[in-house]
């Protein structure tokens, strides 16, 4: 065995850590508003947007964007994208846009054209129109459609944000979320293509500028009513919001204001202004006749649960802490404690080859099979004992971690939690080591980006060891930002803050050693302060958990202090980074947890905030 039981240098570390604790946890954010998604009968997806207060306009920004105000805006219902060609010509008004294609964004409209289809689109669904067709006025009583105030937009496009962006202030992340000057090859671009905001909105920033009800007056904000206000009264300008394919990047921050006339020769009209609607939702709760589907409904997640009894199959020597008694104990609390019945239990199939391939050398693989065909005994050190049945094993956990990607990307899942054995983290290319065989995170990463066209993965590995072949595996990739705190120094004797990448990895990889003894606040703080931060300006399509439990006060190894509530708060700090950037979607991946109790209520406390 190479991992240390006893560390000389605990009595210095532990005088080190109460030298140094600073204050207790601090209190985990509030989970994001859940966000209900439904399709009217005419087809086009909706947001339910929540009441609440924000912070509009910029302290920073121009002129017109100041002061900063305190809103607020009554619930509503938005479009999920710009109004797109070929919803506009269903109701028979022909296409004005200048760059063509039936998904791209409506351009080269008109204000009054843009309130003239929330009137078709209203009278299509059995709807009051909002807009009196002489005067221009909107009713903001009737149930129909409109364009959305500037508030509305704003804070619609901040969806609970401070910063300059929704993602953030770092202005390089806009390509992930805008098409715009820099990016766009002069023309708009199918909508959803990029990134959506955490609301779930998606082309807030570039494509097309968006027409706002209001009118436009540079000091507005000096005299703005404080609950939905609605503009200046008067004006021959309207509202545009968030940049377009032509605009500079800070044209596109969440508080930048433009104009244009309202009433415009169609011939005049530009093409990069389009538009959104919105419907009131206050008096509206529920989704009401016209809400035919509801399509998603964030407010409980539905987890999934990847476990096959081959992976007790996986036999290692009398007294190995890694026994296939860490599954039957995690089993057995789940049932005992009602959650089993809540997951939906996803079966999996030994790993294809050509995607084990994507992280293994073929004579690796080819190494492992016949070392468990002759049982012998164990295979690269005595650190990784086998039977014979174990190459079956392992191919089966990495094929259990593509099940549950695949169950997510579909939507079977918002998120699910792996069960599976051998662990993975320290396997490399063409060795094993520490208790692992395959490296089923990395497995699964490369079959998230090649199978499922998801570029960018973020692994948080919160093992008490430190993830070494996860991160060798994508130590100059800049598609993986791969994060991890463990105890250091400590098996396998990687993980310093020092090792950051390679090449274009580099930053892409994030070490967090922790000295022996750490507990919940040591995590917690890791988390919210180099996690969260580096993780929303990365803004994963993907979120992979290496969880393993070995950091458990009660563990026979790790020599850490952190309780199942602990991890609980953690798992919810990574919940809320995969809500933020990719829908939720997560994967949870058993690593290491050898105190049987400690492991099965660590397991227990991940799994419930996976399913809150
Ligand atoms: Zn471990």
């Amino acid at each position: 065995m190479t991992i240390p039981y006893r560390d000389l240098t605990s009595k210095a570390l532990c005088l080190l850590i109460i030298l140094t604790i600073v204050l207790g946890c601090r209190r985990v954010k509030d989970a994001p508003s859940p966000m209900e998604v439904i399709i009217t009968n005419t087809g086009i997806e909706m947001v339910k947007i929540p009441e609440g207060w924000f912070d509009m306009g910029s302290s920073s920004g121009s002129p017109d964007e100041s002061p900063l105000h305190k809103v607020w805006i009554s619930s509503f219902w938005m479009d999920r994208y710009e109004v797109i060609q070929e919803q506009f010509k269903k109701f028979q008004i022909s296409d004005p846009s200048h760059f063509k294609d039936p998904n791209n964004p409506l351009e080269q409209i008109n204000w009054t054209d843009a309130i003239l289809f929330c009137n078709e689109r209203s009278r299509a669904e059995g709807l009051e129109p909002c807009y009196d067709e002489e005067s221009w006025e909107c009713n903001f009583q009737a149930n129909g459609y409109r364009l959305p105030t500037e508030a509305e937009w704003e804070y619609a496009c901040r969806a609970g944000t401070r910063t300059n962006f929704s993602f953030g202030n770092d202005v390089r992340n806009l390509k992930n979320h805008a098409w715009f000057a820099e990016n766009s090859s002069d023309r708009t671009h199918p909508v959803g293509q990029k990134k959506s905001n955490p609301w779930g909105l998606y082309d807030m920033y570039g494509n097309v500028s968006e027409w706002c009800n209001d009118f436009y007056s540079e000091n507005y904000y000096k005299n703005s009513d404080q609950k939905n206000p609605r503009g200046p009264m008067k004006g021959k300008e309207r509202v545009l919001r968030g940049g377009a394919w032509n605009s500079s990047s800070d044209s596109c921050r969440s508080s930048y204001r433009s104009s244009d006339p309202s009433i415009d020769d169609t011939c005049l009209a530009s093409d990069a202004i389009g538009f959104r609607c919105v419907r009131n939702a206050s008096n509206n709760t529920s989704p009401g006749k016209n809400m035919v589907k509801e399509k998603q409904n964030r407010k409980t997640s539905k987890t999934g649960l990847v476990y096959d009894d081959i992976y007790l199959e996986h036999k290692t020597t009398p007294g190995h802490p890694e026994t296939s008694g860490r599954l039957v104990a995690i089993t057995q609390r789940l049932k005992t404690s009602g959650l089993y019945s809540q997951l939906i239990k996803l079966s999996p199939k030994p790993v294809p080859y050509e995607w084990l391939t994507t992280v293994h050398s073929p004579e690796y693989i080819q190494r492992v099979k016949k070392s468990c065909e002759n049982n012998a005994g164990y295979l690269d050190s005595m650190d990784v004992p086998i039977s014979t049945q174990s190459y079956e094993a392992a191919l089966v956990a990495a094929g259990g971690v593509l099940s549950a990607i695949d169950a997510v990307v579909e939507k079977k899942v918002t998120n699910a939690f792996c069960a599976v054995r051998p662990p993975g983290h320290h396997a490399l290319k063409d060795k094993a080591m520490g208790f692992c065989i395959f490296n089923n995170v990395a497995v699964g990463t490369r079959y998230i980006q090649k199978k499922h066209n998801l570029s960018d993965v973020l692994i948080v590995d919160w093992d008490v060891h430190h993830g070494n072949g996860t991160q060798a595996m994508f130590y100059d990739d800049p598609s993986v930002l791969y994060f991890s705190t463990h105890r250091y120094p400590f098996y396998p004797g990687t993980g310093s803050e020092t090792e950051k990448g390679d090449g274009q990895g580099l930053n892409y990889n994030i070490n967090v050693p922790l000295p022996i003894g750490s507990g919940d606040a040591d995590y917690l703080r890791a988390f919210k302060e180099k996690l969260e931060p580096a993780a929303l300006a990365f803004s994963p399509d993907f979120v992979l958990i290496s969880a393993g439990f070995d950091a458990h006060k009660d563990d026979l190894l790790g020599g850490m202090k952190v309780t199942a509530e602990g991890f609980a708060q953690l798992t919810q700090i990574v919940k809320e980074i995969s809500e933020k950037c990719c829908e939720g979607r997560l994967v949870s991946v058993l690593e290491g947890g050898y105190g049987l109790e400690g492991l099965a209520a660590s397991v227990e406390a991940h799994i419930r905030v996976l399913t809150r």
